[in-house]
């Protein structure tokens, strides 16, 4: 049993869900997980910033905006009357569930429920498709097993234990579909897996079934050795260790959530990106691939804040950097990167949100500097020490930009260096002239 996941762009419109149903039949019984159909997840978020401001008119228009989308693609979707009734019919419910919000506050939970409706309704598009081909399909709906705990994060045993009780009772099914992105959270409210999310979903269903393979299907073939958005010429890269790929994930590659990796690692499940417009490109498999001795891709994170403590104090002083790590830990603010001088340390964070209240608290170690408006750009490859020059080209690559910090040797498949935002493109497209178009 295969995990096929398609992303937003590749159910977008009647003819991609026509393609996505004419990829998954015939393929023995996999699980097919599905996001929103593209825009509407955002479309949902904008409905919700109007609820919030009880601005009915704003909400009333974009949900008439969206319902227009969704019956264009009914009629270009099914061919007789009765599919195209029931289609409507399906949809009709979750655009009135969205109409009937008319209460004077509108919360977080309400907003977890308006954002559930874009996968519940390209799962029922594609779940009636499928049905109207003479596919014997199953819909499994991710609340029923999808959950997390008191932390926020997956609850794997109750996963596993749901999920295959389902697929056990529904044994003559071709195809189970399901949603991406949507759970129930601990106390069984609807919940979600956050921006970008269905490729978690598709990762925690392919370890709670001992899947084969977990297939990542979206609209570029495989992960590229560049961001795409802001270089051209970038290619793919046929394969990547575990590690590599989520490092990649981690800082800005977004072909690939950043949790959807651990999951497969520790479960030892190949995970293949593949592209929809595409189905016989190679794509990019991840999986615990032999080393390749080359460095492989570059992505950037963005949003970055440096902050540096300098101090004459760390001389020689040990418990300092626990001290200025437990501050960072009181704000439940994570860092990315971290460099180290015997006077001073500097630590990147990407959540901005404590930022003054840990300025302050940090100002009792030093002199506090900080530096907004930073980019992590991100080189990974087989970059183990032992392995000479690597290092060295990528600084060379850079050599005319600005770099504030650097970090090596952390892992074996990673360099990051933070750079200046309005520098993030030129050093993106350095570091592919001289690395890879040599
Ligand atoms: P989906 O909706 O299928 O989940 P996403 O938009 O989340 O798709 O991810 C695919 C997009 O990721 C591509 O269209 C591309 O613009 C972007 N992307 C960013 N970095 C990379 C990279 N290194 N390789 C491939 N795609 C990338
Ligand atoms: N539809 C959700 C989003 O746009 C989840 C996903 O596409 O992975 O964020
Ligand atoms: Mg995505």
């Amino acid at each position: 049993m295969k995990v096929l996941k398609f992303g937003g762009t590749s159910v977008g419109s009647a003819q991609r869900i026509k393609d996505v149903a004419q990829l998954i039949t015939n393929r023995g019984r996999n699980i097919v997980v599905l996001s929103a159909m593209s825009g509407t997840t955002n479309t949902l978020v904008e409905i919700s910033e109007y609820l919030y401001k009880n601005n009915a008119t704003g909400a009333k228009e974009t949900i008439n905006q969206l319902e227009s989308k969704y019956l264009a693609t009914i009629d270009e979707l099914f061919s007789g009357e009765d599919y195209k009734s029931k289609a409507s019919e399906a949809i009709g419910e979750h655009i009135d569930f969205l109409r009937r919000y008319n209460k004077p506050v509108f919360t977080v939970f309400d907003e977890k429920e308006v954002l559930a409706r874009g996968e519940l309704m390209s799962t029922a598009l594609m779940n009636l498709y499928l049905q109207q081909q003479g596919v014997n399909v199953c819909l499994i709906p991710a609340l029923d097993f999808m959950r997390t705990d008191k932390n926020a994060e997956p609850d794997t045993e109750y996963i596993k234990l749901h999920l295959n009780n389902i697929l056990e009772q529904n044994q003559n099914a071709e195809i189970y579909l399901t949603q991406g992105f949507i759970c129930r959270n601990a106390y069984g409210e609807t919940d979600n897996l956050q921006r970008g999310g269905s490729d978690y979903t598709a990762s925690l269903i392919g370890v709670a079934v001992g899947a084969e393979e977990i297939e990542i299907w979206t609209d570029i073939d495989g992960m590229h050795n560049n961001d795409p958005r802001f270089v051209d010429g970038t290619s793919p890269v046929s394969q990547l260790h575990f590690e590599e790929a989520a490092e990649l994930a981690y800082f800005g590659a977004k072909i690939l959530h950043p949790t959807c990796v651990l999951p497969a690692k520790l479960a030892n499940i190949p995970v293949r990106l593949l592209n929809t417009m595409c189905p016989e490109a190679h794509g990019t498999l991840i999986f615990n691939t032999e080393s390749t001795h080359t460095i492989k891709a570059v992505a950037a994170k963005d949003n970055i804040t440096a902050i540096k403590i300098k101090s004459g104090r760390m001389l020689l002083a040990y418990g300092f950097l626990r001290k200025v790590f437990e501050i960072f830990e009181t704000y439940r603010t994570p860092i990315d990167m971290i460099v180290t001088s015997e006077v001073g340390v500097s630590v990147t964070i990407d959540n901005e949100r404590n930022l003054s209240a840990i300025v302050e608290d940090l100002k009792k170690f030093g002199t506090v500097t900080v530096d907004k408006d930073m980019v992590i750009i991100c080189v990974v490859g087989d970059l183990e020490w032992q392995n000479r020059g690597f290092e060295a080209e990528v600084v060379n690559a850079l050599r005319e930009i600005p770099v504030r910090m650097i970090s090596y040797g952390g892992s074996n498949y990673n360099i990051s260096l933070l750079v200046k935002k309005s520098d993030k493109v030129r050093a993106l497209n350095l570091l592919s002239q001289r690395l890879f178009n040599k």
